[in-house]
């Protein structure tokens, strides 16, 4: 995407807000992470947020681990692919395949990264990695191994809320100086499910068009070409309604229309529609289990314990570290993770 008439995102928006009037919130929220993404470094604690891979190498590892198990019980089909959806750093790739080599497994890299800035900082990490812009372009020719952490919930989500007109589309308008949000004036009742249409006056549904396609077509590709894939994010497992859009920016919440482009725009994953649309496509659904959850059914206990006996100075931040990734009022519970498999593969470990 090109950025080069100089004007900051917010003054991009207004001007086309101006010209054709209020955009969806799909397009504000779409545009505004590509060019945030695109632009700086936002992870760690100089920057914007934190992510698991960034807290500790034990989640990186274990995940490698997770894959490398299915893989061995599913007959360690070669060729076969690391797939990593949004990538950050690179750094949950450079542990996941530290720790899948000390099983044989040495799977060719594909990294699905739209911010050149970030490619820069994950070629320096996983230098045999090869970069793709979507998965169409990920071989065919072998058992994918994919992992999604953090990427679904930064795909740009639409809105629609029950209006005393009917259904219509999340708008944001503006007056040239600040955002609103305003109902669009097209009836939306063809996109609302009709067990939800009856839903009362100022219901809001919330929809990823983006994390369906993307389920869908991973899901597609594990029944076709075998492997098994795990999606990681904040979100829930149930149904819900109402507006999970948020920002983030020096690890505070910030109002998602006051800085466009500056500030990490993110929504909570519908775990339960991904599930769904996973299963219409053939794949096997190992369940949605919590961070915490699924960590502790891999050993992060016993890894943190032999980490720290062998680094004894190290041993209290990574017991801190560990806390930080499963403890239930921490990482723990908000954050889900998905297991999608080819129905011919085994189950995997901790679902
Ligand atoms: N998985 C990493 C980073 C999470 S942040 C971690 O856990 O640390 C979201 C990542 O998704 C960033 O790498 C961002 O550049 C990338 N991203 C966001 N939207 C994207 C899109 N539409 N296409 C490709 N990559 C995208």
């Amino acid at each position: 995407m090109s950025f080069d008439d100089g004007l900051t995102t917010a003054e991009r928006f207004h001007r086309i807000i101006a010209h054709s009037g209020p955009i969806s919130i799909a397009h504000f929220m779409g545009e505004s992470n590509a060019r945030y993404y695109d632009s700086r470094d936002p992870f760690g604690s100089a920057g914007d947020f934190i992510t698991a891979p960034e807290i500790s190498q034990m989640f990186g590892e274990l995940i490698g681990l997770w894959l490398a198990d299915i893989w061995i019980r599913a007959g360690r089909t070669e060729p076969v692919h690391y797939v990593e959806l949004g990538p950050g750093r690179g750094t949950l790739a450079k542990d996941a395949l530290k720790a899948m080599a000390r099983y044989g497994l040495e799977p060719a890299v594909h990294l699905v990264e739209g911010s050149q800035e970030l490619r820069d900082i994950q070629q320096a990490n996983v230098p045999r990695a090869r970069w793709h812009n979507d998965l169409s372009s990920v071989p065919f020719d072998g058992p994918l191994l994919l992992v999604a952490n953090e990427f679904l919930d930064a795909l740009p989500v639409r809105q629609l809320v029950k209006t005393a007109h009917g259904w219509r589309e999340v708008m944001v308008a503006s007056d040239g100086e600040t955002f609103s949000l305003v109902a669009g004036e097209q009836p939306m009742e063809g996109a609302v499910p009709e067990a939800r249409r009856q839903a009362e006056e100022g219901t809001v549904l919330e929809t990823s068009p983006g994390a369906a396609a993307t389920v869908f077509e991973t899901a597609g590709r594990l029944t076709e070409q075998g492997g098994a894939a795990l999606f990681i994010d904040y979100g829930h497992s149930e149904p819900r309604t109402g507006s999970t859009l948020q920002a983030i920016r020096a690890h505070e919440k910030v109002d998602p229309f006051a800085m466009p482009g500056e500030a990490d725009l993110t929504a909570h994953v519908d775990f339960h529609q991904l599930a769904q649309i996973a299963q219409s496509r053939d794949a096997k659904w190992l369940g949605t289990t919590t961070q915490g959850r699924f960590l502790s059914a891999l050993g992060i206990d016993a890894r943190a314990k032999a980490l720290g006996d062998y680094a004894p100075q190290h041993a209290e931040a990574l017991q801190a570290a560990k806390e930080r990734l499963v403890g239930p009022d921490q990482m723990g519970d908000l954050f889900k993770v998905m297991a999608l498999t080819d129905p011919a593969w085994p189950d995997g470990a901790g679902f």
